[in-house]
């Protein structure tokens, strides 16, 4: 089962794909977690992304396909993976149909998660995450049992990302419905997409995506 979710920033892409992973032991491949890696090792690709990241751009197709391209080939994406966070423009969608082709490996679903972009705001605003293991944690809709103690590894560094401010929001949200939403007709054409009500509590979120999946 390969599976792509779809949706603006804050959407639960993560936090969905995470839950998937556990219940369906697929392999989640973020590559907003793979930049992230990249910057935090100051890699050449870090070194370049940085700054488009932190200003709520999107990186350059062809930096964000051949790392894409190099981490579905590696052998845990065999078991199935769910794409979060790629594709984000046609292109990426293109090259990811003529990628998957060439390794005859087929696409199940494309899921979109619609969230207004209000709620959105609020999402990324009260934003966190454990250092160590990369549980998503919510100011308000999901604190740690413990206040600063992560509940899946009991790490005590919780971070937010450099982008999720206020000023980057819109620009990633604007990035968004310029450049990604057109892959809701280039899916719905190929009659993958399905899409679900991701303002709903993130149980409900996960039971409506499971029913996509295996109806
Ligand atoms: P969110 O889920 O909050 O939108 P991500 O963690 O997926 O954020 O991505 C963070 C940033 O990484 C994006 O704003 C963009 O700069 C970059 N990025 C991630 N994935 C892609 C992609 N497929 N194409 C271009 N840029 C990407
Ligand atoms: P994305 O990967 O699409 O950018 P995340 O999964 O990181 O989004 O979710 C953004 C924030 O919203 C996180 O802090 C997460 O805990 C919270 N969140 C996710 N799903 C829901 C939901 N259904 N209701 C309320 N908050 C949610
Ligand atoms: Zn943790």
């Amino acid at each position: 089962m390969n599976l792509i979710l779809l949706g603006p920033p804050g959407a639960g892409k993560g936090t969905q794909a995470k839950r998937l992973e556990e219940a369906l032991g697929l392999l989640q491949i973020s590559t907003g977690d793979m930049l992230r890696a990249e910057v935090k090792a100051a890699t050449p690709v870090g070194l370049e992304a940085r700054a488009i990241m932190e200003r709520g751009d999107l990186v350059p197709d062809g930096m964000i396909t051949a790392m894409l391209a190099s981490r579905v080939s590696q052998p845990d994406a065999a078991k199935g993976f769910i794409l979060d966070g790629f594709p984000r423009t046609v292109p990426q969608a293109e090259a990811l149909d003529a990628m998957l082709a060439e390794k005859g490996i087929p696409l199940d679903h494309v899921i979109e998660l619609n969230v207004d972009d209000a709620a959105l705001v609020d999402r990324i605003a009260g934003r966190f995450t454990c250092a160590s293991c990369g549980a998503g944690y919510h100011d308000s809709f999901k604190q740690p049992r413990v206040a600063g103690v992560c509940d899946s590894c009991g790490g005590t560094e919780l971070t937010r990302r450099a982008d999720d401010k206020a000023e980057t929001v819109a620009a990633r949200l604007a990035a968004y419905h310029r450049q990604t939403s057109p892959l809701l007709p280039f899916y719905g054409a190929q009659g993958k997409l399905s899409a679900v009500d991701g303002m709903a509590d993130m149980d409900v979120v996960f039971a409506a995506l499971s029913k996509v999946i295996k109806p």
